[in-house]
């Protein structure tokens, strides 16, 4: 494995993201000396919040998976998770609408999700299911510490037994192919393959390595923290705070000043500058390539579909909503082509709508409600005005969920838009919040490197480098980025 060269002993972290926090944590953890510069005036990056009339509202994820990843983190300075966030399991995990007026509920045990598949969709559809549970369990041991928690140097680092029992388990088949050899019902398709999405691919083209993403959110659980997902980011910010890490809110890094292959120093907008023997950064991949590193990525990147959100605070309950619901609409492989081919907003929407008070009504005034709904739609390649096409388009969506069951959700009290201008104005590429998608030139060693050719000491964290987007992933890129540095021969500063 590579590593960086020379002194590690003061890293400098650009960016208070979860990826900068949770590196920041693992290298405070092994004794080096950090700072973390972050231009905003909190931390979290997209893990953000948006405070209104009393709503607290989570402005990007919303479904937390794999929490022991987050309390390995804090294990790495003697923390534990149970000490810094109160975690609920989701039961339901997810609350499936189809558009034939059915639901089904994917519950926190495996029984008790293969009964309600039975109720909906007969015996043979949840025998099904289990041997799909088998199937993702078996992906999940051979992927997880060969394929994605392990810095690749190269693809040829995957050679060996381990690629071609994946390649046997069928991993490298199309997602929706191998799902259709468990489901039997559209209905189920659906559920256990839209989670490519998140991974930025339709699931007719996306890896069925992908099918990972269904085992951590179907399989191992969905979980809230009380107090909403931002306070993940106070967690770990405050943490890394209680164990030595200084960092400075509204602090923005302008440029990196390097001297041959090594960085040197970060330079900051109020003219500082500040001497660093590792850089550690955590802005988008390439915006850092493009304005701190101003090197040229020397590959194009293929960008994941875009999203719009729509925040809204209402005195209205619907009862038949869950905390996490997907209300999945007629159109299916023609729907992600319009997002991911066609560069055009979906014909007929299926939609996450979470509703974090169910689990956590402190997050709303007494008596009101808070609902999150997420469109996906194109990224800024499209081409689509948002300026122009934003209100009108949340109209739209609020349109169909009137017709969907959820009327009067037009005279909520708040509501709050983000359409992919924002994501391109809170410096995300491509105006999307999904960084790169997950097609086959950009996963496992083929997505960008974690170490920026021709520089020594200057390390990718994020979800624009390997393994990937999301936190689950995030966090692992955390780990890869501080093994970087961690495992370089410690000298002291020249
Ligand atoms: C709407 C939405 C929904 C999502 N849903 C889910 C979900 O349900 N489950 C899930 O697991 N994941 C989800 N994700 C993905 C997940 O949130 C991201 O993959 C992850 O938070 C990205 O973390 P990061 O550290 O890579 O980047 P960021 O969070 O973007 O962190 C980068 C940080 O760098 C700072 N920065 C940038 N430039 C500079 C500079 N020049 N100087 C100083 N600081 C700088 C930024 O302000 C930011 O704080 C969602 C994301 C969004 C936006």
């Amino acid at each position: 494995m590579r590593t960086v060269t020379g002194s590690t002993d003061h890293v400098v972290v650009v960016g208070a993201g979860l990826g900068g926090l949770a590196c920041a944590l693992r290298l405070a953890g092994a004794g080096r000396r950090v700072t973390v510069l972050e231009r905003e005036t909190g931390p979290g990056g997209r893990i953000g919040q948006l405070a209104v009339n009393g709503y607290r509202f989570d402005t990007g994820p919303t479904v937390l998976t794999m929490p022991h990843l987050l309390d390995e983190t804090l294990n790495a300075v003697g923390e534990r998770l149970r000490g810094w966030l109160d975690l609920v399991r989701l039961d339901p995990a997810y609350r499936a609408h189809f558009p034939d007026g059915s639901s089904l509920d994917i519950r926190a045990s495996t029984a008790d999700t293969a009964a309600e598949i039975a109720e909906l969709c007969g015996a043979r559809e949840a025998d099904g299911y289990l041997r799909f549970v088998d199937y993702l369990a078996g992906l999940y041991q051979l992927e997880w510490a060969r394929f994605i928690d392990r810095n690749l140097d190269h693809p040829r680092d995957l050679l060996g037994t381990d690629l071609a029992r994946l390649i046997g388990h069928g991993a490298f088949r199309r997602l929706s192919a191998k799902v259709g050899q468990f489901f039997g019902d559209p209905r189920t398709q659906r559920v256990f393959s839209f989670q490519s999405l998140y991974a930025g691919v339709a699931p007719h083209r996306a890896l069925a390595l992908y099918a990972v993403i269904a085992y951590m959110d179907t399989v191992a659980g969905v979980y809230f923290p009380r107090g909403g997902m931002f306070t993940v980011a106070e967690a770990l910010a405050e943490a890394a705070d209680k164990h030595g890490v200084s960092i400075h809110y509204g602090r923005e890094v302008t440029g990196i000043e390097v001297t041959g292959s090594r960085a040197r120093a970060v330079r900051t907008g109020d003219g500082e500058r500040i001497r660093a023997d590792v850089v550690v950064l955590n802005p988008d991949l390439p915006v850092a390539y493009r304005d701190l590193l101003h090197r040229p990525l020397r590959r194009r990147i293929h960008y994941s579909p875009s999203c719009v959100l729509l925040h809204l605070g209402s005195a209205k309950e619907y009862h038949g909503l869950a905390h996490h619901n997907v209300l999945f609409g007629r159109a299916w492989k023609q729907a992600f082509d319009d997002i991911t081919r066609r560069g055009q907003l979906m014909a007929d929407p299926s939609l996450l709508i979470t509703s974090p008070t169910r689990t956590d009504p402190g997050l709303a005034p007494a008596g009101r409600h808070a609902y999150y709904i997420l469109a996906p739609v194109p990224n800024l390649e499209a081409g689509i005005d948002w300026l122009r096409t934003g209100q009108p388009y949340s109209g739209e969506l609020l349109r169909l969920l009137a017709e969907r069951g959820y009327p009067g959700l037009a005279e909520a009290e708040v509501r709050h838009l983000v359409t992919p201008a924002d994501w391109a104005d809170a410096g995300l590429a491509a105006g999307t919040p999904f960084a790169s998608a997950h097609t086959f030139r950009q996963t496992g060693p083929l997505r960008p490197g974690n170490l920026v050719p021709g520089l020594e000491n200057v390390v990718l964290v994020g979800s624009g480098t390997q393994p990937g987007v999301g936190i689950p992933m995030v966090l692992v890129s955390a780990r890869l980025a501080a093994e970087r540095i961690t495992r370089s021969p410690r000298r002291e500063a020249a």
